[in-house]
């Protein structure tokens, strides 16, 4: 069965799930968990800003999907007492359905572009002179009638959001002048944003079962609120209604997320490189092809994680399991045969 919804973005969300994630968002820089270096250099800016009664720079924020990128962007603007107006780069088709957005905005709003690596690089080059000048131009008729007007705009703060800061072209990037990179949260944080989020649920839960819950999202607050709603229908209809840790265990189990927290994809990938391309290296494109999944998400959601916690690594000829990933998949790791019953 495949489990989507444990998937660290938010495409897969149904729409109540969505007004879910809306209700868990922290709404101010001291209610948001960890990022503690990005959050106090925030806070700095921000107030500079508004003491100056100045637009605060344009912030790039990037990093894998759930961590937080949507949010600190509301939260900003929020702290900066200003309105929001969210949108998301492929939905920016045309430069008029940009300059539509720009002229509304009031001095000091925030502009928040999710996925801005996938704008229009035509729409991108009129958001050019919008960040640096606050200027805008824009094409009255076609043909020999063509002219352009240029426009002013209320100066704003742009908030990008980006899982590829790699495919962000250099003029966009160079824009920023606040770029923070968002970090996977270790175990303590995430047991915080389950507890947190457990209590705006309403739903009991006992510490041990924050913890297991917690260390099982893979570093990601929004898979750590999804198991957390996903367990507490367990504790409705299994249990007594409290999340206790083996009503936890019991729906980590049903879920397929396993004792490290990989999920059923994750360990699809990792048997796929050992299995089909005796341990790599192989491209991301076959190993998607091999997975049936999508290479694009496989380098955006799943690799990072694997990466991080040593799984997999990343040469120049493609992806390799590593000899952790053997162990973990309970498989002999190539060159190891004697050795694996010494330890
Ligand atoms: P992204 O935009 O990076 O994909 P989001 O900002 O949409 O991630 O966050 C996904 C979910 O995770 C939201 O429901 C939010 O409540 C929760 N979340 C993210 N970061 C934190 C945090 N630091 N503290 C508490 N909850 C968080």
């Amino acid at each position: 069965m495949r489990e989507d919804y444990l998937r660290g973005d938010a495409d897969h969300l149904s729409p109540g799930e969505r007004e879910l994630e809306k209700a868990l968002r922290p709404l101010s820089f001291d209610d948001f968990t960890g990022q503690s270096k990005i959050i106090e250099n925030l806070k700095v800016f921000v107030l500079a800003a508004k003491k100056r009664g100045d637009q605060l720079d344009h912030v790039l924020l990037h990093g894998p999907p759930g961590l937080g990128k949507t949010t600190l962007s509301h939260i900003i603007a929020n702290e900066l007492e200003s309105q929001i107006k969210a949108t998301s780069g492929p939905v920016l088709d045309k430069p008029s359905d940009l300059a539509g957005l720009l002229t509304n905005l009031d001095a000091g709003d925030v502009l928040f572009i999710d996925e801005i690596h996938r704008l229009n690089p035509i729409v991108e080059e009129y958001l050019y002179s919008a960040m640096e000048d606050f200027k805008i131009d824009i094409m009255l008729d076609s043909g020999p009638n063509a002219r352009t007007v240029q426009i002013s705009l209320s100066p704003f703060t742009l908030v990008g959001a980006t899982t590829r800061s790699g495919l962000l072209t250099s003029p966009l990037r160079a824009r920023f002048g606040i770029n923070a990179r968002l970090e996977y949260y270790d175990a303590e944080l995430l047991q915080s944003i389950v507890k947190r989020s457990a209590s705006i649920l309403n739903t009991p839960i006992h510490e041990e079962a924050a913890h297991e819950i917690a260390r099982r999202s893979r570093g990601t607050p929004r898979i750590a609120n999804t198991l957390l709603r996903r367990t507490r229908d367990f504790a409705e209809i299994k249990g007594e209604g409290i999340i206790t840790k083996p009503i936890a265990e019991m729906a980590l189990k049903a879920l397929d997320v396993d004792q490290n927290g990989l999920d059923d994809m994750d360990n699809r990938i990792l048997s796929t490189i050992i299995e089909k391309f005796k341990g790599g290296p192989v491209g991301i494109s076959t190993i998607a092809t091999a997975c049936g999944e999508e290479a694009e998400t496989i380098e955006e959601v799943y690799e990072p994680f694997l990466i991080k916690e040593g799984y997999i690594k990343r040469t120049s000829r493609g992806r390799e399991a590593t000899e952790l990933a053997y162990r973990h998949l309970k498989l002999i790791p190539p060159g190891r045969a004697q050795t694996l019953f010494d330890e």
